[in-house]
Parts: structure tokens; sequence; C-alpha cells
């Protein structure tokens, strides 16, 4: 029988959310909706000196932003809880012990103080086949001084002990055939003087206790693969093995090296889905979200770093993805992020977008640039007008605030050199012209209109035009500017620019 889909998105909390973890439980999520399966989220908190407050709290919060909650999680108890590590600390011990007694493990004795002084000695050391033979350890020492250290509490850790001159096959869903030298391979700790187990025993003893049919992660955790499955092996569930799939990188813009938070810091772009606080410097880290990302937007470039259905189509709601998404589909080569790229998905989502659903962040936004109050209606038809010019939610305030407030300062130099005493009698007569209930193109027409009575053109007033009611050279078509303004408030506007351009 087939194997039901049951997919996990496990990140440790150490941090901010990197894009490259949101798209690693992006497509395990796609994986998992269109297989019908289960998508998990399991906090691998077992490195304590890596664990930061807050952390776990700041990915749900991530995960829900982009519309792929779990089905399974800390929040979200399902039948194979608990879901962070930490806390199912009891149950590892025995595979340590079983993969000692079977001889695929051992303990080892070596102080810290030992280990660092042999990294001293030998800068390339390995814990492994060449050197485990002179080291403090259950291979080295008898059985029954073994035995009084364990019996004395003396401090240990349980090691895998790396076959020799054995090639670890397996196949990758994205690489196909993939094979590791074991000679190359280092003796891993797989349980921790604090009886903690690593993240290598963990993740393994996991993915099997939580039933989990494929593996979707990072191509940066493929070298630790031979070590999965060899633990897979030696603890006698080869044939439970879920599928591996490792994700191509998301490379830096120049293609070199994989995409780091700093480069983002450097470069001037995100690289954390949220903002991140960190609680330990008070550091803020820039996210996606609060730049003013629509998640449809994020989670649609995410996608494409990566794969592709094929076709030429860029824009896949989730819904699409769901359908389309195809482990064939993605590329072995890693993915050069491109932030330009990244806004042009965003700008394609928002101009495209109803106004009524981004309209309650937008809202936010120009409350919290100051305005006092931004009527719902009113502000639909502001977004309706001018979204084909944002390419970030943010863009809003500056591209809509003069709806709300009449422009403070007008951009003179583009008015002044020109400005004439016929043309302040153009505008005095306008504004008997202004009536509320005229369609733009009707308010267009009268204006036209007066021009010709007027002895101008057109063309030598619409620029001062908008200047009255904008302030800056900018926005969309100045009558339909005019007309959502109102006629009592573009003729307040009229009159009290003409003050400034006189
Ligand atoms: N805890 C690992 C991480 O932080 C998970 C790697 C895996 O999916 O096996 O990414």
């Amino acid at each position: 029988m087939e194997k039901k889909v049951r997919v996990r998105f496990a990140p440790s909390p150490t941090g901010g959310l990197h894009l490259g973890g949101v798209r690693t439980a992006l497509f395990n999520y796609l994986f998992a909706k269109q297989h019908g399966g289960t998508f998990v989220l399991r906090v691998e908190d077992t490195d304590q000196t890596r664990f930061v407050a807050g952390a776990e709290e700041y990915i749900v919060s991530c995960l829900e932003w982009c519309g792929m909650s779990p089905d399974e999680s800390p929040q979200k108890e399902g039948a194979f809880g608990p879901y962070r590590q930490s806390e199912r600390k009891a149950s590892y011990k025995q595979y340590a012990d079983q993969l000692i007694a079977d001889g695929y493990a051992y303990y080892a004795f070596d102080t810290p103080e030992e280990l660092d002084a042999k990294r001293k000695e030998f800068p390339n050391f390995l814990y492994g086949q060449s050197t485990r033979m002179q080291m403090r350890n259950s291979l080295t020492l008898p059985a029954d001084e073994v035995e009084a250290l364990l019996e004395k509490r003396t401090p240990f850790v349980v090691r895998i002990k790396m076959p020799e001159n054995e090639q670890v096959s397996f196949i990758d869903l994205i690489r196909g055939h993939v094979s590791f030298d074991t000679n190359l391979v280092d003796d891993k700790v797989l349980l921790k003087a604090d009886g903690m187990p690593t993240y290598h025993l963990a993740v393994v003893a996991d993915d099997k206790a939580m039933e989990i049919s494929h593996i979707f992660r990072g191509e940066e955790w493929l070298p630790s693969a031979p070590i999965h499955i060899l633990l897979w092996r030696y603890l006698g569930w080869e044939d439970e093995m879920p599928q591996w799939v490792h994700l191509p990188l998301i490379l830096k813009p120049d293609g070199n090296g994989k995409l780091s938070k700093r480069d983002g810091d450097r470069l001037g772009f995100p690289v954390y889905a949220q903002n991140w606080t960190d609680p330990k410097t008070g550091d803020l880290t820039a996210g996606f979200k609060e730049l003013g990302f629509m998640p449809e937007a994020f989670v649609n470039l995410l996608a494409m770093l990566g794969w592709n259905d094929g076709t030429d189509q860029e824009i896949f709601t989730m819904d699409e993805l769901i359908e389309k998404f195809s482990v064939e589909r993605i590329s072995k080569a890693g993915a050069k992020f491109d932030f330009e790229k990244a806004k042009w998905y965003n700008h394609e989502w928002i101009k495209h977008a109803e106004a009524k659903k981004i309209a309650p962040v937008i809202k936010n936004e120009l409350l919290k640039s100051g305005l006092a109050s931004v009527e719902d209606l009113y502000l639909d038809k502001v977004i309706d007008l001018v979204k084909d010019r944002c390419h970030l939610l943010t863009d809003f305030i500056t591209q809509s605030r003069y709806f709300f407030v009449s422009p403070e300062t007008y951009d003179l130099a583009a008015v002044k050199p020109k400005w004439t005493v016929e043309k302040g009698a153009f505008f005095e007569a306008f504004m008997a012209v202004l009536k509320d209930g005229l369609s733009a193109v009707e308010l267009e027409e009268e204006f036209k209109a007066l021009t010709v009575t007027h002895n101008l053109k057109p063309g030598e007033l619409m620029l001062p035009f908008r200047i009255m009611l904008v302030g800056g050279k900018f926005g969309p078509g100045v009558f339909d500017i005019a007309v959502l303004l109102g006629a009592s408030e573009t003729a307040d506007r009229i009159r009290k620019a003409l003050l400034a351009f006189n």
C-alpha cells in the first residue's frame, strides 16, 4: 500500500525565518495539499545553546501569514505529538542504546579539554575511522572500565561508528542517484552529554515516529543524508524510510553562493519573511511583510525560486500551485534571488488585487503615517485609482496621502516659471464649472472647452492642475483624482494653490 503523504517542516528556533526556510515549508505544504496529505511543523530545539526565545512563535506567525498553517504542530496537537523535540527527550535514548548494543555506535568519554587538545594538535582533526582508536571510548577501553565509567556517571556522548569503505547510495527525487563515501564522513555525535539527542538522531527518530513519507529540505542538508540513511538502516527501519528531496539553494543575486541575511543587509532588501527582533541585542531585521509584500506575492515568488510549471506562466495563486506543483519540475541548480523581480511579483499581485482585500493593511499604514481617519468606501476607490503605481503596499502611503489631506507643499519649480495671469484666470473660471456627479471624461471635456474660450492649450494647464491637487508630478489621471476628491475639495485646492502660484 502507498504510504500516506505526511511531510514536515522542521526548523530550529534560532532566529528569524530566512526565505529559503519559507520556501522549504512551501514545497512541503504544496506537496501535502496536492496529495491530500498532512503538513507537520516540528520544532527542532534539541540544541539548547542555540535556542532563541520567541523564535517558535515567530515561525508559526510567518507560516500563518503565508497561508500555510500546519495540520499538526506544537500549537495544534495531532496523533504524533509532542511536536517539540525537547519534549520528546525521553524517547531518543533507547535508539542510542540499541545502536550501541548492535555495534553501530559507541560511548565516547573524551572530555571537551581532550578534544580541544587534539584539535590544536591536528587542525583538521575529525573524530572518525582514522582517529577513533586513539581516543577514550568504548571501542578502545576494556569493557569493565566502560562499565565502571558509566556506573560513576562519567559524562559521555554516543557516536555513530561510520563503516569503512562503503558507499551509501540513495535516490533523491530531484538529483536522482546520489552516493557518499563513508570514509569521508566522521563519527557524528548522536546523543550529547546532557542526554539530549543531536539533530542527526532526533531527525531520524522523529521522522520514523511521525510516519513522515517525504523529506523536503534544503540542499545544505545533503551531506547529512548518508548519516541519516545509515541510521534508518541500523535501526532496522529501512523499509519505512521516507523519500528524499533536497531543494536547490537560493543564491545571492550574482549567483556566488548561498543568499544570507548579511547579503540582504548589504544590498538593501529583506531576507526574512517578517520583521525579526533579536531578543538579546534588540537588533531589528526587516521582513518582506512589513516592507509591504502581499503574502500571495511572497508565496508566488518563492515557488518560482527553483520551480516552474514548464510554461511561461509566472503568476500563480496558492490553489494553482497546489494543483500544478511537481517534484520533477524542481531544478537541481541553485536559484538566484533577484529583489527587483520579487517586487515585480508584488506589483502584479497589487495591480490585480481587489481593493477590499488589501484595504485593511493599507488603512493601517495610512493611520500609522499620521492620518487621523480613513473612510473605508473612499479608501477602496483610492486604492483602485493608484494601485497600478505601487510595487509595495507601503507605497500607498505616498501614492494616496493627497486623497486625504490637501498638499502641504507644491512642486513650484514645475509651475512657476511658466505661470501667467491668464492661467490664473482660467482656474478661477474652472472652479465655477466644477460640480459633483461628473465623470472624469465629462470633467475633462469641460476643462478642454474652457481652455478654448481662454485661448490656452490644455497641455499647459494639466500639470499645474495636477500640482494643485497632488502637490507633485505624480499620480493617476488628474481628472480621476478631481472626481474622487469631489467638486468642493477640488475647488478648495485650486483656490489654495492659486495663492502660492500667483
Ligand atoms: N532542524 C533542521 C533545520 O533547522 C531540519 C533539517 C531537516 O529538515 O532535516 O533546518
